[in-house]
């Protein structure tokens, strides 16, 4: 018996070669110096800031230059699959618009581009062309370890402080003959295939990667599984392999904890012959914690996953415009440099990412948003908060529906002027900042006046202020002089370099005056302009605001 008649044993129904393979899918062609980059997640968990900062990379990297970015679905590992998780990744994706060029959506049935399937669990034929292949070659083998004796393996090198992993003379099937492989095969005896290592574990090899440069690792010697035998699919090293080289990815954009596995896949594509894209390990995230800085943990922080910012309503720009200032030492300067650039118009570099990590800060998220939505349109703002609170605060939906316009001369208060305010970072904010605006919202409200001033004083200035000075079509000069004058009237100074110079002759000022205002139609001591506020509001509702105040 040769390697193929076992090869054959294994796989009798695969009858393509990798040679068919690589016909089918050729290189691509693509403009000088354009990149393909995928986004390749597990469906074992919902997608997470580092997914994110990988995927915005991906994405960037391919933008720049009339690239790819594909989406491939490693669904190898369907005992831990997580219902969801592939939908909510879609939606990420298109959430951010960032959609990808190529993909395979099994719920809608919908696929794009010339290289798929995109799925791995649809591409087992194509793996095991590969396997059989390295079989015939007398590069893998069928392996009968039971888990027992890989247990007690790994015990006893534990124990003995030796590398863990069937290498060596731990790999006691590696030299079977296809006959007595065979034969135990006819037997029914379980095996799962493993790689023959051609490595020596003494040999060093270089490498470099993008981000952390040039490295040196020892060979691998470790006759790794390479396909499962639960489900007869690849492991994540093998099918990297296949679908990388096939899907002809130029750049992978990994997280760091792939770097260990480094020398697996060196061999793996030396042992066919390909050559191995380029790799951008992306370094891991992280925050503060009082005064310790330490990993971003799905478990201990929302911010890890992206729901957060979803739900909190952040703009989509602004949440990449901070992944990208953590991702790239150089984006800030750049930023500054092009205020109003497109963000994938940013050359990316590897080199510009720091090998100890990325530290995440969500002060910095919000100074990002605020600038970014000062400087949105009121019409824009609405718009987005229209999107955001049909998904999140229905009622407030409702309202700020029904007052549309309404609503966005609010929204345009201080706003579309040379120096906005920068009141919310997230449209979740915003009705805080605005409830007041609305009667809807305005019950049960406890007024801020300053206990200076009695009851009396009060309800004197405001009963005045409506009665006798108020007036809806008054410009602002105008109001802020019948502010003064009746500042005067009532016994309070309309000169506060005065008032500061004699307060005992006063009642108050007129500072004091248009605060007593502004709590009344407001409750609060702080707020944007009165005069815009007293004006959008409107003799109506200030009326009835009054006539509440006892
Ligand atoms: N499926 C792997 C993961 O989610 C992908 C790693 C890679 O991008 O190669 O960790």
């Amino acid at each position: 018996m040769t390697t193929k008649d076992l090869a054959d044993l294994i796989f009798p129904n695969i009858t393509k070669t990798v040679a068919d393979y690589e016909a089918m899918y050729p290189e691509r062609e693509l403009p000088e110096g354009a990149k393909v980059t995928r986004f390749a997640p597990s469906p074992t968990g919902f997608m997470h800031i580092g997914n994110f900062m990988s995927t915005v990379i991906d994405y960037v990297m391919a933008k720049k230059n009339g690239g790819v970015f594909y989406l491939r679905n490693e669904d190898t590992d369907s005992a831990r699959e997580i219902e969801g998780a592939v939908e909510y990744i879609r939606h990420v994706l298109q959430h951010y618009d960032m959609n990808p060029d190529e993909y395979e959506y099994r719920d809608t049935n919908e696929t794009k581009g010339n290289y798929g399937p995109y799925i791995q669990s649809e591409r087992k034929d194509i793996y095991h062309a590969f396997i059989k292949h390295l079989i015939i070659e007398g590069k893998a083998y069928p392996c009968f370890l039971t888990q027992e004796e890989m247990d007690s393996i790994r015990e006893s090198q534990t124990r003995d402080k030796r590398r863990i992993g069937i290498y060596g003379r731990y790999a006691k099937y590696r030299n079977l003959t296809p006959d007595e492989a065979a034969e135990r095969i006819n037997n029914g005896e379980k095996y799962t295939i493993r790689l023959k290592s051609q490595g020596d574990f003494n040999k060093k090899f270089k490498f470099t990667d993008l981000v952390n440069g040039d490295m040196e690792f020892p060979e691998n010697d470790i006759d790794i599984p390479i396909m499962k035998s639960s489900n007869l699919l690849p492991t994540y090293h093998f099918a990297h392999l296949v679908d990388d080289h096939l899907m002809r990815t130029t750049y992978v954009i990994r997280g760091q904890e792939w770097v260990s596995s480094v020398p697996v896949h060196y061999e793996l594509f030396k042992t066919f012959g390909f050559k191995m894209p380029k790799y951008v390990h992306t370094p891991l995230i992280l925050k503060k914690d009082g005064d310790k800085i330490r990993k971003i943990s799905k478990r201990l922080d929302p911010e890890a996953r992206m729901t957060y910012y979803e739900e909190k309503g952040y703009p989509i720009l602004a949440v990449i415009e901070a992944i990208m200032t953590i991702a790239n030492s150089n984006y800030e300067e750049w930023r500054d440099k092009h205020p109003d650039a497109h963000f994938t118009e940013f050359e990316f570099s590897p080199k510009k990412m720091s090998v100890s990590g990325a530290l995440f800060d969500l002060d910095k998220l919000d100074n990002i948003s605020k600038n970014y939505l000062s400087k949105l349109k009121a019409t824009e703002v609405y718009d987005l908060l229209d999107t955001w609170s049909k998904e999140y605060d229905k009622e407030f939906n409702e309202l700020i529906n029904k007052y549309k316009e309404y609503t966005t001369s609010v929204l345009n208060i201080e706003r579309e002027q040379k120096k906005p305010r920068k009141d919310y970072a997230s449209f979740s904010e915003i009705k805080g900042q605005i409830w007041y605006m609305f009667d809807e919202l305005f019950t049960d409200v406890e007024y801020n006046f300053d206990p200076k001033f009695s009851n009396d004083d009060i309800n004197e200035v405001l009963t005045t202020y409506f009665n006798e000075y108020y007036n809806e079509e008054d410009d602002k000069d105008t109001w802020f002089n019948k502010m003064k004058e009746m500042s005067e009237k009532l016994g309070y100074c309309s000169n506060m370099k005065e008032y500061k110079e004699n307060p005992d002759n006063y009642k108050g000022s007129v500072a004091d005056v248009s605060n007593i205002i502004r709590v009344g139609v407001t409750t609060l001591t702080q707020t944007p302009d009165l005069y815009i506020i007293l004006k959008l509001l409107g003799s109506e509702r200030i009326k009835t605001r009054i006539s509440k105040i006892k």
